[in-house]
């Protein structure tokens, strides 16, 4: 079959046209899925970009929300700090309020910015006070409104005066007082920005307690005053009737009387003697406590006024068999410069102590050089005893006043329990130290320890050591510790020593080989030393003893019968030997009994002396003491008829009761010495003050010495003798 051409044409042409169209879909395939791709390429990219700012959103909106927490964080912050800073305030406020004192602040124009109710109340008549008022304002309404006592100021020179101040840049600060009787005291300070802040302080009680205290303290200087002026009136009052008791008891104690009555004597003398040294105590006491009493430095001999107070107690120690030693250093200078009569009442009083309290054994004083100090000496005292001895807890207590260890033991001593506090007081005074070791049952020891200078006049001299030009010589002492003493300073002189505590070891010694010098102690207990003395002699004639005495006076009979070269006093003053053995040295000491002395050649005529006293026992008892001599006594019963008497009497000596009626002993003395003659005429004062200033007033008065009531006959007769113009004498009534 044939198709026809035009059918195939057809077919061609469909063909062809099918081809292109398919060509063309293809084609339109081919675009199509080239646009889906880049379609899909853009979405991509915009998916990327759609999550990428999705992302930055996030992040912007994460941010957002960040700050959003920090700023409400802020915001609390800020609450919060406004809170405390109100709380603050307000309790800044509230303190400023409840203050007692005024406060204020003004700003650098002087404006007043704030002020608390106790700044604003005492302007509440004067509302313009207030925040924002001038400070120059405020002082005016003080001054011109009469709120504030101006003294002898006006008011406009208050005013500029305050303005001056308040101008200055370290403001001073100001009382106040003000009339309704507030007072008060002003600081203002300046700070940093200008403003000065005003802190009023309400001194009113403060003043008024000031004002109480000084009227106290007055009143108490006064009561103190009132409490001298009385002691001493007590101690005038009650001495002038004890010189009475005692002075009339030593004139008995003259007379013979049988044992009885010399006992009762005695007692009376005694029992005189420590009312006194308890109104001494007391005196002294009150005296300390109201801080009157002043060390008086003089160059003293430490050695002797140890001495001088153990032969003072050495009666009552061989009353009560108690042995007393003086170890002194024999390096310490001879003078040393201190309070010498202070230093004499601190040993009395310790050494006084060991006694009383010690029945059986020794009282051993040492003076111990412990070293040189910046100005002189550091020098312990030391005062040992065999006593009682005192417990530990009781040891602290005895140095205040009035304590006693135990009533009973008190009971069985005497005492107002003021001497160790009184002697705490002098060495504290001195710069020195007290203390005490002790033992009950075995003894006490007290000590003090002093810094004293050394005396410039008498540089560095110490005891000598020198060749006593004896060989041997023998110690006979029943006491360990005095034959050691002994032994060491005769040692120390190159002097071979022995000791011997018995009669028979002490002949033997001295048959055995003679010495060149016998010490021996008057109290040896196996033998009576008159014997042993007697034995000596006759085994050893011409050999030199030398007897340490507790009593001298007992040693008479061996001086005379020549057994003895010397009898010293116990304890030993290392000086006295020194005189005994090398005789150039010196004057023979003191307290060897003498020989009489020579008889005075009879005075041209009888010795005046006058007595001015009102008291008429004090009168009586002096004429007694002086029955026994051959002198013209006269009276005067004041200080006028004294100075009246002296100029018709012409005395050679006067004694002044210090306290009389009228005219007192110091003007009467003044007068006198304005009177012819009356410049040389030996003055001594008698007194029942025994208290050093009133001793230094005494003597500032002109006299010439000094007696203290009661008058003791011994203390008369040393001072009259004393005090006798030459040419006449106290002899004895014929
Ligand atoms: P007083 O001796 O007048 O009682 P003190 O003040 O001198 O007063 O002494 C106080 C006390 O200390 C004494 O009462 C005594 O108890 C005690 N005492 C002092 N010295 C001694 C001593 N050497 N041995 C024992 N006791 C002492």
């Amino acid at each position: 079959m044939t198709i026809p051409r035009s059918f195939s044409d057809r077919l061609t042409r469909e063909r062809r046209a099918r081809l292109r169209a398919e060509r063309l879909y293809e084609q339109v395939q081919y675009e199509l899925r080239q646009a889906n791709e880049r379609l899909r390429e853009h979405a991509f990219c915009l998916s990327d970009q759609v999550i990428a700012q999705r992302e930055e959103l996030s992040a912007i909106r994460d941010h957002a929300e960040t700050l959003e927490g920090r700023n409400t964080q802020v915001a609390q912050d800020l609450q919060i700090a406004h809170d405390v800073a109100d709380l603050a305030s307000a309790r800044l406020r509230e303190a400023v309020e409840t203050l007692n004192d005024g406060f204020a602040v003004f700003d650098r124009d002087d404006k007043m910015i704030l002020a608390n109710r106790a700044y604003l109340g005492v302007f509440r008549d004067f509302p313009e006070v207030q925040p924002g008022i001038a400070y120059r304002r405020v002082i005016e309404i003080c001054a011109y409104e009469e709120l504030v006592e101006l003294g002898d100021q006006t008011p406009d020179t208050w005013v500029r005066a305050m303005q001056t101040r308040w101008a200055t840049p370290e403001i001073p600060p100001v009382e106040l007082h003000f009339r309704h009787g507030i007072s008060v005291r002003m600081a203002d300070r300046r700070v940093a920005n200008g403003d000065v802040v005003s802190l009023v302080h309400n001194i009113t009680d403060a003043l008024r307690y000031q004002r109480e205290l000084i009227e106290a303290q007055e009143k108490a200087e006064a009561a103190a005053e009132a409490k001298s002026a009385f002691l001493a009136n007590m101690s005038h009052e009650i001495r002038t009737p004890m010189n009475g008791v005692v002075g009339m008891a030593e004139l008995l104690s003259e007379t013979t009387l049988d044992p009885d009555q010399r006992a009762c004597v005695e007692t009376i003398c005694t029992s005189g003697s420590a009312l006194v040294q308890i109104i001494n105590d007391i005196l002294d006491f009150s005296k300390m406590e109201a801080g009157r009493t002043q060390l008086h430095l003089e160059p003293f001999d430490l050695e002797k006024l140890i001495h001088d107070v153990l032969r003072l107690l050495a009666p009552t120690a061989r009353a009560q068999g108690i042995e007393l030693i003086l170890d002194h250093d024999m390096f310490l200078p001879v003078s040393l410069v201190g309070d010498a009569v202070r230093l004499r009442q601190v040993l009395t009083n310790l050494v006084g102590n060991a006694l009383k309290f010690t029945e059986t054994g020794y009282v051993l004083v040492r003076a111990v050089g412990i070293g040189a100090s910046d100005s002189g000496h550091v020098v312990n005292l030391t005062v040992e005893d065999t006593g009682i001895g005192i417990a530990r807890q009781d040891q602290e207590l005895i140095f205040s006043a009035f304590s006693q260890v135990e009533q009973t033991a008190n009971r069985r001593f005497e005492g107002t329990g003021l001497g160790l506090a009184i002697t705490k007081r002098i060495v504290t005074d001195m710069g020195g130290k007290i203390w005490v070791e002790s033992e009950p049952g075995v003894g006490s020891c007290f000590g003090i320890s002093l810094d004293l200078p050394e005396d410039t006049r008498n540089p560095g001299g110490t005891q000598v050591m020198p060749d006593l030009g004896i060989g041997r010589a023998l110690v006979i002492s029943d006491h360990l510790i005095s034959r050691e003493i002994l032994s060491r300073r005769l040692s120390a002189c190159a002097v071979t020593v022995s000791t011997a505590t018995t009669r028979e070891v002490a002949l033997r010694s001295i048959s055995n080989t003679r010495p060149d010098l016998v010490l021996v102690d008057q109290d040896l207990s196996d033998t009576l030393v008159s014997d042993l003395l007697a034995a000596i002699h006759r085994t050893a004639p011409g050999l030199a003893v030398v007897m340490l005495c507790s009593d001298t006076a007992e040693a008479r009979e061996a001086l005379a019968d020549g057994m003895l070269r010397a009898a010293l006093p116990k304890p030993l003053l290392w000086r006295d030997l020194l005189r005994v053995l090398l005789p150039d040295q010196g004057p023979s000491p003191p307290d060897v009994p003498e020989t009489p002395p020579a008889m005075t050649p009879t005075p041209a005529r009888q010795l005046r002396v006058l007595y001015a006293e009102d008291n008429r026992t004090n009168r009586m008892v002096f004429a007694r003491m002086l029955a026994a001599f051959d002198l013209n006594l006269q009276f005067a019963e004041d200080g006028a008829q004294a100075v009246e008497a002296f100029a018709q009497f012409a005395p050679d000596i006067v004694f002044m009761d210090v306290s009389m009626p009228q005219m007192d002993g110091r003007e009467a003395t003044r007068r006198i010495r304005a009177l012819p003659g009356g410049e040389t005429v030996p003055i001594i004062a008698l007194t029942a003050h025994a208290l050093q200033d009133e001793i230094e007033r005494i003597m500032a008065a002109g006299m010439n010495a000094m007696l203290t009531k009661p008058l003791s006959k011994e203390e008369l007769l040393r001072v009259l003798h004393e005090h006798i113009p030459e040419g006449l004498a106290l002899p004895p009534k014929g």
